[in-house]
C-alpha cells in the first residue's frame, strides 16, 4: 500500500500550500521557448498492461514525446499520495518545458488501477465510481498544470486495459 504520509498537508483539497510554490512555478525555457514544438509530454501510470501499447501509440502519432510515470497517474501527480511525488512531477514539467520545449501534456488514466484501489475506496462501488474518481483527480491535475503553464494544451484521457487499450472517455480535451 502506498504511503499516505503528509497527505493532510497536500493534495486536491489543499494543493497550493505545498505543491504550488515552488514546484509548480514555471521555470523559463533557456532558449526563450518554442511554441511550435512537436514534443508532447505524457503522464501515465506504472501499469504494465498499459505502458507497452501506450508507447506504441505515442510512437506512431508523435515524433517526440516525454513520458513521466507515477503510480496512479493523476492520483500521484496532484499530491494525493505524496507531497514528494507532486513536487517531483512539477519539477519534471519544468524540465520538459525548459529542455524539450514541451507545450502539450497528455494525461493517461486507466481503469482497474491498483493505486486507486489502494487509496480511493470509492472505486469499489463499481465502474461508474471508478470513472468518477479518475475524472476528479485528472481534472485536479489539469487545473494545477494549467495554472503553472497557461499556454499549454492539456488533455486527459481514460482508457481500459485489455488485449488492446480501449478508450473509455476523454476526461478533458479542449481541442
Ligand atoms: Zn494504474
Amino acid at each position: 500500500m502506498l504511503s499516505k504520509k503528509n497527505t493532510a498537508r497536500c493534495g486536491p483539497s489543499n494543493p497550493v500550500a505545498i505543491c504550488q510554490p515552488p514546484p509548480y512555478t514555471r521555470v523559463p525555457a533557456k532558449n526563450g521557448g518554442n511554441e511550435t514544438s512537436q514534443v508532447i509530454g505524457v503522464l501515465s501510470c506504472i501499469d504494465y498492461r498499459v505502458t507497452p501499447e501506450l508507447v506504441s501509440l505515442l510512437y506512431s502519432e508523435y515524433k517526440d514525446f516525454d513520458i513521466f510515470v507515477l503510480a496512479g497517474a493523476s492520483l500521484g501527480a496532484c499530491g494525493q499520495l505524496s507531497c514528494e511525488w507532486c513536487g517531483t512531477f512539477a519539477n519534471h514539467l519544468n524540465v520538459m518545458s525548459s529542455f524539450h520545449q514541451v507545450r502539450e501534456l497528455l494525461i493517461v488514466e486507466h481503469l482497474e488501477c491498483g493505486a486507486y484501489a489502494n487509496n480511493v475506496p470509492q472505486v469499489y462501488q463499481g465502474r461508474a465510481a471508478q470513472i468518477a474518481a479518475h475524472t476528479q483527480y485528472a481534472l485536479n491535475t489539469v487545473a494545477l498544470v494549467q495554472k503553472a503553464f497557461p499556454s499549454w494544451t492539456i488533455r486527459a484521457v481514460l482508457v481500459e486495459p485489455g488485449q488492446t487499450l480501449q478508450l473509455v472517455k476523454w476526461i478533458y480535451n479542449p481541442l
